[in-house]
Parts: C-alpha cells; structure tokens; sequence
C-alpha cells in the first residue's frame, strides 16, 4: 500500500485523523452531531481505494436512508471519480435485495420474487386474521404485523416462537399461528416483506455457509452509517459479514489472501453512530448495538469526536441543553468553532395556517438574504402536517419538494399497475394477481376470484397456473373469456420482456405502455368523466415516466430492476440537490443531513413529544432524541415554530408549546408572535397552558381563538375573525371534552340555521358523509363559512 494522499486527510481536526488512517480490525466512532462522522467514513473509504489497501468491489458502505446512500455515493465520488461505481453504497435493505436476488435459486426462490410494502403484507395478514377470526380474540392486523415484525427483526422465526410462547396464553397461539400461515403464503407467493429482506438474508447465511462466505470474501471492509438504529437483525447481519470463513466453506477461485489454514480472515468492521440520536426504537433500533460494541468486538479502537463543524454556538448550545434532559446517556462535549451566529427564531402562531404562512414569508426573506431554497428545510413530526404546509407554500409561491413519504406508490391506482408488473416477474405471487384480476373491472367476481384459488390449491398450482386452466372451473362463458384474455394479456406482456426471443426484449417502459393500453386501464378512467379518475389517470401516466426515466438510466435494466427500485426507493426519495425547492420532510427522515436554514414546526404537546410517545417506555426521550436529530440539521438559521390551535381530522383543538421548548434557555431564542395575537406580549416564550388552555398568570398567552372552532381551516379568513373569547360555551366543551355531537342534525340546502357565535344563516350546500359532514352556510353577518356539523354549535331553525 502507498501512503494516504494529503488531500485526504488534511482539514481534519486529530480524531478525525485517526479514524482514517485507522488499520485495525473494528473501529467504533462515537460522537455527537455535525461532528463529521459521516466525512470520516467517507474519507476512510477513500483512503483504502487510495492507497490500494482495497478494491472498490472489497467495500461495502451501509447508511440508513436512501437519500443517505445517494449523499455518500456523491461524496465518495467526489473524492474517488469512478471508483466509487465498483462500491456497495446502499441501505441495508438495498444491500440484502442485492444479495436475494443473486442467491434465490439457490434457496427455491426466483430472482423475481416481489417486495411486499406494508400495504401488501397488510393484504396478505387481513385474510388470515379473518380467517381466523382473530378480531375477536383482540388480534387486530395491525397487532399481528406490529408482533410478526418485532419478531422479524428479532430472528425469531415461527419455530422459534412456538418455542418460547407462552401456551396458556390463547392471544400468543393465535398470533403463533397467523405468523405461520403468513410466512406460508409469503413463501407459495415467492415473496418477502420489508422485514423479510434482511432476516432472510441472515437465515440465508447461516443455514449456506458456503453463500456466507462469497460475500465474506467480497467484503472486506464493512462500514456503517447511523449504527445507533441497527436493529438485532440488522446487527446480525453485519456479524455475519464480518465473521470469515472456515476453510472448508471457501470458495476456490478466491483472490483474497487467505490465512495460513485456508480461511478467510475477519473483515474490517467500521461503524459511526450517535446514541443521542437513536431514534428508531420504536423499529426495534437497540442501543445496545454500540453501547457493547467493545464487548462483541473485542479489541475494537474507539474515537471520539467532539468538535462541531456544522453549526453555530446558538444552535449547538439550544441542541446540548435539550438533550442534556436526558438521564442515560454519557455527557458530551460538543463545541464549534463557527461562532455566535444568530439566535434561534420563535414563532407562535394561532393555528397552523398562520405557522405555516410564517415559515413561508421566513423562507423569502431568507432567500432575498442569499440562502437558496435548496439549503433550506421544513421539518415535522407527523405527515399529516404536510398539508397545510403544502397549502401556503403553494399560494405563497414557494417552491418545494416532499422527500420520502409521498404517497404516490400507494395511490390505488399506482399500486394496481405495479401489482401488473409483479404479477409478470413473478407468476406465482398470488397477492398481486387477485388485485388485478378485476382491476379494471371485467366482470370477475370475489367468487370467481375465490373459486381460482380453491381450484389453485386443490391441484397444487399456482393461481396463474389456476387461471390457465379457467375452462375446467365451470364458470360461465364470459367469466371464462376475461379470464383467458387476462391470462393472455399477462404472457404476452411477458413474452415481450424475454431477451432470449430472436427479436430481442422491449424495454421496460414500453412493455407498461403496451400492458397499460391493452388493459385499459386509463382509457377506462378516462371514459367515466370524473375529475378525480382523471387524476388517477395521470398518476398511471405518471409511473409510465417513471419507467421512462428509469429506461434512460438503466439501459440494461430489467422489469426485477425496476421493481426492486419501486419497492425500495420512493420517487421522492432521491436526492436532487438542482431542484431549487425547499425540502420537506418528517424529522426521522431529516437524520443525517445539514441545510443552512431549517424550519422546526409544530413544537407543540402531543406531536412533539408524540402523544403516543407518552404510553411508551423510554417514549419521552427518544422524542427529545428526535427534537435533537431536528436542531442540530441547522447550520446558520434555526426556527422553532407552533401553533396555538391545530386542526386534525376536521376537528379543532388546543395546542399547548412542547414541554422541550423550555429546556432552552431564553437567552438563545427571540420570539416572535402572531401578527393576529392580539393579546400576546412579544417576546416571551409561549408559557406552558395549564389545563383549562389559559396562561397561568393574566400575562400569560391567552388560547385559541374558539371562534374558529368547528370551522373548517380556511387560512386568511380566521386572522380577521380572531377575538379570544373567554368562558365561551364551545371553549369550555372543547377543553372537558364534552362537545356535543351534532353528526345526526339533519341539513338541507335552503334550511335556516343558528350558530352560537355567527348568528343566524342559510344552509348553501352540505358534503361529505357522517361524521365528516361539511355545511356551508350563508350567515347573515359574517359571510359564508364552512362549519364541520358533528361539532359546530349549531341549530336548526
Ligand atoms: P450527523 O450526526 O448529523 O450525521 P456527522 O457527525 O455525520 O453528523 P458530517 O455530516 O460528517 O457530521 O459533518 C457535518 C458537517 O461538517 C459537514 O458539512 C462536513 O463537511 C463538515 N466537516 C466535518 N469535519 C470537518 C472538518 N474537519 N473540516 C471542515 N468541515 C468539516
Ligand atoms: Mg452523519
């Protein structure tokens, strides 16, 4: 090996140093946020390829995100230039499709087996707890996937459970027995769920050493990203990889340098990672992971790395007092050399409306201040909040882009044209196949459907198979002639993919057009004149691009190709740092990366810390982990922000400031208010509201504006209504949660009504359904308003 060129290892501070030029076996660095763990594994995979240590195929480099994955690939590249094409950058779920994929024959699989979403996993579970009538017995689907994944990511298979379960206990039977049947059908479908992907491929290593050792050969240097949220499977995986090989399991042809007795040496293990940060608890991340690392490797070099190169004084200092609340953890000492820098911004806002009209004039001076809107960010706790974001972002002309989370791939519609191409990669998932069967209709009923799947089991074929042979279930004619059109639609749809017909295979996106068109999938949206089939429509149309995109890309790429990509890499996921938007994302999603401006919002009890947070052991904290993971993204301009009232499910309620919020200290934080605040003092913290939703001295903020309760948001109009009205009936019922439920007032457009605060109106139009019905009502002095009925203080006249 040469020397490690300069370029490499100047700029870093000591630590920094030594973690690269490290040459030991396992190197564990621990350190705070910004401090540059993340440059420091990249900089160390340089440095082996640099220095001819390693090969590019020798690394195998694991983060937690794709966007992560992206990130570092770039960073590497950077570096490196094309070496970096040789490298495994990639989650771990990516790394263990790779590895599936390559080795399934192997274990009875097909290299096309299907990723099952939470969705699809879902699907299969709700058939099976039906079917059992587990319901009953108080096993919901949800219970038995939350219980067949913590399972999963605990390598306990069905065996393994039925060793430890407790048999006087009929629940743990039931869900015994679901976790059997589920595991079951995933096999006959030939396909694995999220949690499958990387528990099989430990299965898969421990039951083939010979498969365990090819990857033990290839991979000699094995660095992980964010190692503070490997789960136990995760953690196996890894223990796996970096094991060796016994002599007997290696393979012949093998380059590497073998120890004397023919074995294949340990690989070097690196891993980074923050406890601080740890906050994927709730998916079985455990801490112990790092905590024991010096325990599982013995001999392990740790550093420590304690100077911040992200943020400003301000930020850090508000980072380290809000995680210095929490009790089990090791000080740290985290320092910047960057400066004062500004102090945080607060913002109290009356609703979410007037929180997120904030963060988008904020985002425009900023902009007109020289920050691009690519280096800015807007976080929250919860997906639902993206809403009203979205809403004033776009009226405010701001531009911006969801990362992770878009619901695009699990649009009805999306799904049913994936479901398609699952169905042709991988003929003996049943799951995908009945979606599809009538979608769109053709006259194929549930019992037909049914009737397939009987005939399927009966004779021991797959339900394709079952659908081939459709003439031999006695069904009517027409039923029998869908049928065989869908079947022969599907192999023709195949065919066309096949390179090894003379004429050669179609690309990806142009197989889909054809399917797509012979089906009719769109042209039948298209013909019912609705908008809204209008919108799924271009949705179809939309993952035809995606598969247009992908074609350009991927000139080699195979349907398995894409659908691996579909399944694992959301659209919105990847990183594209031209787009000229702000970033939208959750705060778990934001781990791991830096803007110069972030937006915190909705800094409020109950979404931060969680309400579900609360009925959780360790909860608390490992919300105050992730409000830590939030402050310390910002680089230069940090904006703390909540909202009074927030509206969820159409239903208004009272919003108290996040109990984190004190544990900053003032001086750190300028408050700002509300410009409809009328009765707030500026420049106070948002003092915590005491039960009936009132400050607790007569300084204090007054809540709420109760006059918009039971109306539906409508941004710009509350501010002009706002008048904090205090003992008002409706306020007082929202606060004991005796509201009184109006869901069966019967309105008709015409009918004259009686609102408690607006007086008296005309109904003008009523929508939606049940409990979600809206009015409109014309009111004879405030003008039209929106009210939600099942809680509006209204009467009929
Ligand atoms: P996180 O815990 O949030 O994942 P991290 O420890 O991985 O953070 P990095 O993302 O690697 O930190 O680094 C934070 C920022 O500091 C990056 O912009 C990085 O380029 C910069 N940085 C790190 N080390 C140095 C250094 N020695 N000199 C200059 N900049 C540095
Ligand atoms: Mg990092």
């Amino acid at each position: 090996p040469t020397a490690i060129p300069a370029d490499l290892v100047e700029g870093l501070n000591p630590p920094q140093r030594a973690a690269v030029e490290y040459r030991g076996d396992a190197l564990l660095i621990i350190a705070g946020a910004g401090s540059g763990k993340t440059r420091v594994l990249t900089h160390r995979i340089a440095s082996l390829i640099a220095t001819r240590e390693a090969w590019p195929s020798q690394i195998l480099a694991i983060t937690f995100t794709n966007k992560a994955a992206a990130e570092m690939r770039e960073r590497v590249g950077h570096l490196l230039g094309e070496a970096v094409e040789g490298m495994w950058i990639s989650t771990f779920h990516s790394a263990c499709v790779r590895i599936l994929r390559r080795e399934a024959e192997k274990f009875g699989y097909t290299q096309g087996f299907t990723i099952y979403d939470s969705a699809d996993s879902k699907a299969l579970l709700k058939r099976i707890v039906k079917a059992l009538e587990a319901e009953s017995m108080g096993v919901t689907v949800s219970t038995a996937q939350n219980r067949i994944s913590a399972l999963k990511n605990e390598l306990i298979d069905p065996d393994g459970f039925a060793r430890q379960v407790d048999s006087t206990n009929p629940r743990d039977q039931l869900i015994l027995e679901i976790y059997r049947q589920y595991q079951r059908q995933l096999e006959r479908n030939k396909a694995f769920d999220f949690d499958d992907l990387i528990a099989q491929t430990v299965w898969l290593f421990r039951a083939f050493p010979e498969i365990a050792a090819l990857y033990q050969r290839r991979f000699r240097h094995i660095l992980v990203d964010e190692y503070q949220d490997t789960n136990h499977a995760q953690y196996a995986l890894i223990r796996e990889l970096t094991r060796g090989a016994e002599p007997q399991h290696v393979p012949a042809d093998t380059r590497i340098p073998l120890a004397a007795d023919g074995s294949i040496p340990p690989a070097s293990l690196t891993v980074v990672g923050d406890s601080d940060q740890s906050i994927y608890a709730f998916r079985g991340a455990d801490i112990r992971n790092i905590t024991e690392f010096e325990k599982d490797f013995p001999g392990a070099e740790t550093i420590l790395l304690e100077q911040n190169y992200r943020s400003t004084q301000h930020i850090l200092d508000a980072a380290n007092a809000v995680i210095g609340n929490n009790f089990d953890r090791r000080p740290k000492n985290l320092w910047t050399a960057a400066g004062e820098g500004a102090k945080i911004v607060g913002y109290t806002g009356y609703s979410a409306h007037d929180e997120a009209q904030f963060v988008a004039d904020e985002i425009h001076k900023l902009r007109d201040g020289g920050i691009s809107f690519n280096d800015m960010a807007v976080f929250y706790r919860t997906n639902a909040q993206t809403r009203t974001l979205e809403e004033i972002l776009i009226r405010s002309a701001v531009p911006y882009r969801l990362i992770g989370g878009t619901k695009f791939y699990e649009r009805a519609e999306v799904k049913d044209i994936v479901a398609y191409l699952m169905t042709i990669a991988n003929p003996a998932d049943e799951l995908s196949v009945r979606r599809i069967i009538n979608s769109p209709k053709r006259g194929i009923g549930p019992t037909t459907e049914t009737a397939i799947s009987i005939f399927a089991q009966d004779n021991d074929i797959t339900y394709r198979e079952a659908m081939g042979r459709a003439k031999e279930l006695g069904l009517g004619p027409k039923v029998t002639n869908a049928i065989g059109d869908l079947e022969h639609i599907l192999a023709e749809a195949e065919e066309s993919i096949d390179p090894s017909r003379n004429t050669g295979a179609v690309s990806v996106s142009d197989m889909l057009a054809k399917l797509v068109q012979r089906v009719g999938y769109v042209e039948k949206l298209r013909a019912t004149g609705n908008p809204q089939d209008d919108a799924r429509a271009e949705n179809v149309e939309e993952l035809i691009n995606v598969a247009k995109e992908f074609d350009k890309q991927h000139p080699d790429g195979t349907l398995v190709d894409f659908l691996t990509e579909v399944a694992l890499v959301a659209a919105a996921d990847d990183l594209d740092d031209e787009s000229g938007a702000v970033s939208l994302m959750t705060l778990h999603t934001a781990k791991g990366l830096e803007y110069d401006a972030v937006f915190i919002t909705g800094v409020e009890e109950e979404l931060l810390p969680h309400r579900m947070s609360a009925d959780e052991p360790g909860g608390l904290a490992e919300e105050r982990r992730l409000f830590y993971v939030g402050i310390t993204r910002a680089r230069k301009v940090l904006h703390l922000s909540l909202a009074m009232t927030r509206t969820q499910y159409g239903e208004s309620s009272v919003a108290m400031p996040s109990r984190f919020l004190q544990e900053i200290p003032d001086a750190l934080i300028a408050w700002r208010q509300s410009p409809g605040m009328a009765t707030s003092r500026g420049g106070e913290r948002p003092r915590a509201l005491n039960a009936t939703g009132f400050g607790a001295g007569s300084g204090g903020r007054r809540a709420v504006g109760s006059r918009s309760y039971g109306e539906m948001p409508r941004g710009e109009g509350l501010k002009s209504e706002f008048k904090p009205t205090r003992g008002n009936r409706q306020f007082d019922n929202q606060i004991t949660g005796a509201v009184k439920d109006n869901s069966d007032l019967v309105l008709e457009i015409g009918d004259r009504v009686k609102h408690t605060d607006f007086g008296e109106g005309t109904v003008r139009n009523v929508t939606g359904l049940a409990k979600k019905r809206i009015a409109e009502v014309e009111f004879d002095d405030v003008g039209r308003k929106k009210l939600l009925i099942k809680v509006a203080p209204l009467e009929k006249l």
